[in-house]
């Protein structure tokens, strides 16, 4: 059976590719794409994510702005900031690291954000406008993935997709897109019974869960297409990769999966917000 190994890191440069121009052309314009993340806390984890996500903006030639607030900040202190960054004209994207202190009401933080600058779509109206299929800007996993099923050119109408995880800003919403796509759907989650049957049945499967290697090869069908959104401490996936491979038509390794090109789908959609502000 042939194999294919989807490497994201070859999706998201062709991604980077096609935006170069376009900064080039906003820069023309006196306009450079601006994406704001806010971190609060410490988490090691979310440290490090919004680096790359910054350090990705600055290496395209687009700006970042990066606040850090002290673990012990307020909601209101939060959604204050967030709405500066919602005022401030030179700023077309903003991204609240998820997840924040557990003090803190997530929920009622993301919902501040102004839908045009919800470029992860977090916000309940672009979630929402994702499930009916208008969306401007999916969340960026999950936008991702389905960049990686077209690039790849793997059929997703007809097909039986099965989603482990239901987070509102990676399970629900892949789930949405994958419906969009003409896939027939099943979401599972921790009271899913019987899981390893349902996987068996799958012809795509999306792992997300935050388990390391939680799926195992011998749960899948032959030939299944295998795509980890997992990213558990010391780089490693939902899956277990070894046994998932021997089953597997189509996987994506981690890291150099879906990870990569969530990022160059963040920087995509910043830069499609910067170019809605200039005209
Ligand atoms: P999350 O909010 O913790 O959600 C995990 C989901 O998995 C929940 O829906 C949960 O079900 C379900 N689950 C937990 N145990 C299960 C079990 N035994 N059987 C079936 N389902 C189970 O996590 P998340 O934010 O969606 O992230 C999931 C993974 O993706 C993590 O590894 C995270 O690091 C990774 N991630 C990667 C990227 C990327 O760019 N690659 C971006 C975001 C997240 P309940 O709803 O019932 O609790």
């Amino acid at each position: 059976m042939e194999k294919i190994i989807l490497d994201g890191k070859v999706v998201a440069q062709k991604i980077k590719e096609n935006l170069a121009e376009k900064i080039v052309s906003l820069k023309e314009n006196g306009i450079v794409p601006c994406l704001a993340t806010v971190l609060v806390g410490n988490n090691s984890s979310s440290k490090t994510y919004v680096r790359m996500k910054g350090n990705a903006c600055e290496k395209i030639g687009m700006k970042s702005i990066r606040i850090h607030l002290p673990e012990e900040t307020k909601t209101t202190d939060l959604i204050q900031t967030i709405n500066e960054l919602n005022n401030d004209p030179a700023v077309h994207g903003i991204l609240l690291q998820h997840p924040v202190p557990s003090h803190i009401d997530e929920r009622l933080a993301f919902e501040a954000i102004d839908v045009k600058k919800d470029v992860d779509g977090v916000t309940s109206a672009g979630y929402g406008q994702t499930a009916l299929g208008f969306g401007k800007y999916p969340s960026c996993t999950p936008a991702a993935i389905i960049k990686i099923l077209k690039f790849y050119q793997i059929p997703i109408e007809g097909k039986h997709a099965v989603v482990i995880g239901r987070s509102p800003i990676l399970g629900k919403p892949v789930s949405a897109l994958l419906l969009n796509e003409n896939a027939t759907i099943t979401t599972c989650h921790s009271k899913t019974l019987n899981l390893p049957s349902i996987l068996k049945q799958a012809d795509i499967v999306v792992a997300a869960v935050g388990k390391p290697k939680f799926i195992l090869g011998d749960w899948l069908k032959k030939g299944a297409i295998i795509l980890d959104a997992g990213y558990n401490e010391g780089n490693i996936g939902d899956i277990d990769y070894d046994s998932c491979y021997e089953v597997a038509s189509a996987i994506t390794p981690v890291p150099g999966g879906v990870g990569p090109v969530t990022i160059a789908t963040l920087l995509q959609h910043t830069v499609e917000s910067a170019e809605k502000h200039n005209r």
